[in-house]
């Protein structure tokens, strides 16, 4: 048997980085970046109001208190988005609006409320030729310089840095519509088996659900990868091999199901007759047997993940095995899961000696997470994983976690109440 680090290992070592695609940066969300990232703009372009006010000479304000108003002349408006054509000398002072450029001449901007816009207004409710400063403003007051936030040629984000919500307001902020960035892989899934039934369809007796195509569907679309459900491979040779040629395109190969001891041989020959195939045990509960290789057709290679059949089972070694793989793939640099030290719920036993990853709920209560385990935990109890938030994890060497004892859990999940 190989530990979960060891196969870890090995899969990654066979995974590459994917090549860059330039698309629009909304469509970018979530990918990493695959250029240096430089701004050829000043980011705000020229110097601008803070505040809805006056634009003055703040030496024409010393001295300004509302007992001794400084009077200025008003020379005109200026709003964000338009140029003030003249010049703001000694005596005179312009009305601006937030955004504005502030017109030259002027090296501050008195708000509103420390002149007596308000006064005047309710007075002749027209546009004013002079006001009354009530209060001294030193030089750069409420001005936002040009480039304070980006400056010409500035590195706003080297390669390697993910693109999250804020990064695409930068990039459209200097004006970028589209990005390089590394591109999401094509993930194939294909499910063997021949009691499974397609969802939509009537259910005869002896068969179950496909859902394990569904599952690892969502979780690879979760962590950025894309789908390519294949459907339902019979358990016979040909019907396996026509379905893993129809993956061949994609990036990673994902199989689920018979991969464990007691299976009919045939999709271990399928696998062998396709190229490299390693059958592994990993020492880890659930998912003991998985598979790792690379499928090859027509020079093509695809590395390629078996996952066993069981539906928590192929969850789990997802998360351990497939979701590093796919982030790595996408130029991620971490894909360390979040761990929490919480408190358990209830015993948790570990008999031969495998790294326990147990289903829990986990819930955070004065500063102190808690790890409830989520009833039974049969590999086959897919609702076990849908009330669960996390992994307590068991190393291999604890026999039994007791109640009440600090467990590290694994998070496959967060958000809200959390
Ligand atoms: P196997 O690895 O083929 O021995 O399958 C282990 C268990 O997982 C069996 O009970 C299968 O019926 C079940 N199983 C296999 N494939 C799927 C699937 N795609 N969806 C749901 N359950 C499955
Ligand atoms: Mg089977």
């Amino acid at each position: 048997m190989i530990s979960v680090e060891e196969a870890r290992e090995q899969i990654l070592r066979r995974v590459r980085v994917l090549e860059p695609e330039e698309k629009p940066i909304l469509e970018a969300l979530g990918q990493v970046v695959a250029e240096d990232i430089r701004s050829h703009l000043d980011v705000p372009p020229l110097d601008n109001a803070a505040m809805d006010g006056f634009a003055v000479q703040a030496a024409n304000t010393h001295g300004a208190s509302p007992s001794s108003p400084r009077r200025l002349r008003v020379l005109g408006e200026v709003a964000a988005g338009y140029m003030f054509q003249g010049k703001v000398m000694a005596g005179t002072a312009v009305r601006i609006m937030t955004g504005a450029p502030v017109p030259s001449g002027a090296d501050a901007v008195v708000q509103f409320e420390d002149t007596d816009e308000e006064a005047q207004k309710k007075k002749k409710g027209q546009s004013l030729s002079e006001v009354e400063i009530y209060k001294e403003a030193s030089s750069g007051l409420n001005i936002r310089r040009a480039g304070e936030d980006i400056s010409r040629g500035q590195l706003l984000f080297p390669a390697d840095t993910v693109l999250r919500p804020s990064e695409i307001g930068v990039l459209a902020s200097l004006g970028r519509a589209r990005v390089k960035v590394i591109r999401r892989p094509v993930v194939a899934i294909l499910s063997t088996g021949d009691e499974l039934v397609e969802v939509g369809h009537p259910l005869p007796p002896g068969k179950i659900y496909n859902s394990n195509s569904f599952s690892l569907a969502a979780q690879v679309k979760r962590y950025g990868g894309i789908p390519r459900q294949l459907g339902i491979a019979r358990d016979n040779l040909e019907s396996l091999m026509a379905a893993l040629s129809t993956g061949m395109g994609s990036d990673l190969f994902i199989t689920s199901a018979g991969v464990s001891m007691g299976d009919y041989d045939v999709v271990k020959d399928a696998l062998a007759r396709k190229g490299e195939i390693g059958f592994w045990t990993v020492r880890m509960k659930p998912g003991k047997p998985l598979a790792f290789g690379i499928l090859k057709e027509g020079g093509r290679e695809v590395p390629h993940l078996g996952l066993p059949g069981n539906p928590v089972s192929s969850m789990v070694t997802f998360e351990q095995f497939a979701r590093p793989a796919i982030l790595k793939m996408l130029g991620r640099r971490s894909w360390d899961s979040l761990m929490l030290r919480a408190i358990c719920l209830g015993d948790i036993e570990n008999n031969d000696g495998r790294r326990v990853f147990a289903r829990a709920a986990v819930t955070k209560e004065d500063g102190k997470y808690y790890a409830r385990p989520t009833g039974p935990q049969g590999s086959g109890i897919l609702t076990s994983m849908a009330l669960a938030n996390g992994f307590v994890v068991v190393p291999e060497d604890v026999a039994l976690v007791k109640e009440g004892e600090v467990v590290q859990v694994q998070m496959f999940d967060w958000g809200e109440g959390f």
